[in-house]
């Protein structure tokens, strides 16, 4: 990778200096500056790290009627040293180009992906928390920009990277409910993608399932809604007679995930055995009956590991004691250690600024 210095324009009206770290809420808050790249005539050009601004888009941008856009989310924390490391980061950028070529978008090179994330979380380190379990949240992301309505794919993108400060995420143990009607993905689909319709889609029975008191779906396969795939928006994990299972990846409809590929490998390191496979609601349920049903969560950049409370296949409900968890706590500290440098990092994943 040849080294890239990027052209800066200093932002002469900072909000870091009077930011209140105390008070950060995910999503919500970004940094002073931003990376923005063109795609023109066959090539990436114009990037340049500029003040965090509002953008300016033709109405007719192909990204705001058919959805070619796509996004990654990253996380860079600061150790006891007052070091800033990236987790895992070679990883998404594979993924945003696997997504990219499924949405049928240019590929980003990693001079303009890492080089830019790099150079971008530089300038920007004083935003990174040093505090336990907060981070700085990263998002690359890419829109279609052709000023036209035909439905063909764009020939202009736009690729940026915007960061915000996150904080100890603390989310409630989820209550979720075994969806068997609607679907996330199916195999041919783009499941496997982390393009922006994936997510608006989800919004309708989500909704339907808060209205039943529940947190949020477990999602079935699309073809017989029988095997188990994903919870909201991350990967689902299984501890059953002390075996921890998760969803293959085999049919395309379970997004590869980062952290679910940080969690096998360490959950390994622990001694556990953990198969990658077929999980229906059948067997879920008949484990249950049997009292060997142990443990379900979720894992995920955003929250790391989820803990879930309930989980319902309709009217049979499935109730678990979070204080009494044990596989999902201790995997949830053996990250977080080796991501704030309490622990070697022995696989090599942090990539330091
Ligand atoms: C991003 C995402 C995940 C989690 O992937 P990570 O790389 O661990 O953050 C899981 N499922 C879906 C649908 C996602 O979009």
């Amino acid at each position: 990778m040849t080294n890239h210095s990027f052209p800066v324009t200093k932002n002469t009206n900072p909000l870091l200096p009077t930011f209140n770290m105390d008070e950060i809420a995910f999503g919500k808050n970004f940094t002073d500056h931003m990376l923005v790249a063109d795609y023109e005539n066959g090539e990436w050009k114009n990037v340049v790290i500029k003040p965090f601004a509002p953008l300016a888009l033709d109405p007719s941008s192909a990204v705001l009627h058919y959805g070619q856009t796509i996004f990654e989310g990253i996380k860079a924390f600061k150790n006891e040293k007052g070091e800033v490391v990236i987790f895992r980061p070679d990883q998404n950028f594979i993924r945003f180009n696997t997504s990219a070529e499924r949405m049928q978008m240019p590929a980003v090179p990693e001079w303009l992906f890492m080089g830019g994330m790099k150079q971008l979380i530089q300038l920007e380190s004083g935003w990174v928390p040093n505090k336990p379990d907060c981070s700085l949240y990263i998002r690359p992301f890419m829109i279609a920009t052709d000023p036209f309505l035909g439905v063909r794919p764009s020939v202009t993108y736009k690729f940026m990277i915007i960061l915000g400060p996150s904080g100890a995420y603390f989310s409630a143990p989820m209550k979720i409910a075994i969806e068997k009607k609607y679907t996330r993905a199916t195999p041919g689909g783009v499941g496997f993608a982390k393009n922006g319709g994936n997510y608006g889609a989800s919004l309708y029975p989500v909704s339907l399932a808060q209205k039943n008191g529940y947190d949020q779906v477990l999602w079935t396969d699309a073809i017989e809604h029988k095997y188990v795939e994903e919870v909201g928006m991350m990967n689902v994990m299984f501890v059953i007679d002390g075996k921890v299972i998760t969803p293959s990846l085999e049919r395309g409809t379970v997004l590869k995930g980062v952290t679910r590929n940080s969690c096998i490998i360490l959950l390994r390191d622990m001694g556990y055995e953990v198969e990658e496979r077929n999980l229906s609601v059948a067997e879920i349920v008949d484990a249950h009956k049997k009292g060997v049903f142990q443990e379900v969560f979720g894992v995920g950049t955003a929250a790391v590991v989820s803990y879930i409370s309930r989980l319902a296949d309709d009217d049979y409900v499935m109730d678990f004691d979070v204080n009494a968890l044990k596989v999902a706590p201790a995997l949830k500290k053996r990250l977080n250690d080796i991501r704030m440098g309490n622990l070697p990092d022995t696989h090599h994943w942090l990539e330091k600024i």
